[in-house]
């Protein structure tokens, strides 16, 4: 099984890209539906949502338009921090407007349970995620993600623009980390 070494941890590989290629497009035939007549801003969370985004909105035919916002992620470590911080929020006006955010991983739920209740108070017509990942055994929020490519096991993960400590982005496949003995 292939593996790469990101800074001082190994990973092995878990999704090819051709297998994230296929359930991308799977995403985007149901958002395609789902959105029909509805001209969604999606929105990508900087940083690491950038290429599942980028991906995703060459399939979408709902003419949508594209904002990012960024926050605070978990800095050099694997674990959560706990505290979502806003550090670049929407300068536009969406109020009635449907919000589709674009995530690369839900883990315990606390960045969509912040960003939605932002998008909220902005008064959006809807908020929805589509996240290509969800640890759904650390999930704690008080939103379920609507629409997810693949529903894995609580194991750190980098590639397919998640990153290890900045490190693993530009890997084109998703990889997990091996465990030291
Ligand atoms: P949550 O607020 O706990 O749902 O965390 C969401 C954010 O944590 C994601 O957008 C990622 O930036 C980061 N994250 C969670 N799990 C991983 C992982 O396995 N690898 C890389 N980043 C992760």
């Amino acid at each position: 099984m292939k593996t790469v070494r990101v800074r001082d941890k190994d990973f092995r590989l878990f999704l090819t890209p051709q297998q994230i290629e296929g359930r991308v497009q799977e995403l985007a035939d149901t958002l395609n539906q789902e959105y029909a007549g509805k001209r969604p801003i999606l929105l990508p969370i900087l940083n690491g949502a950038f290429l599942f985004a980028a991906d995703l909105i060459r399939r979408l035919k709902v003419q949508p338009e594209l904002q990012f916002i960024r926050v605070s992620s978990y800095g050099q470590s694997m674990q959560s921090s706990g505290k979502v911080e806003l550090l670049v929020g929407l300068d536009i006006d969406i109020e009635g407007r449907h919000i589709l955010i674009v995530e690369d991983i839900v883990d315990t739920g606390l960045t969509y349970d912040y960003v939605k209740d932002y998008l909220l108070k902005k008064n959006a017509a809807s908020v929805e995620i589509v996240s290509l990942l969800f640890k759904e055994a650390n999930f704690k929020g008080q939103n379920r993600p609507s629409f997810v490519g693949y529903t894995i096991p609580p194991a750190f993960v980098v590639g397919y623009g998640l990153d290890y400590a900045q490190s693993g982005r530009e890997l084109d496949g998703i990889y997990t980390v091996v465990e030291e003995k």
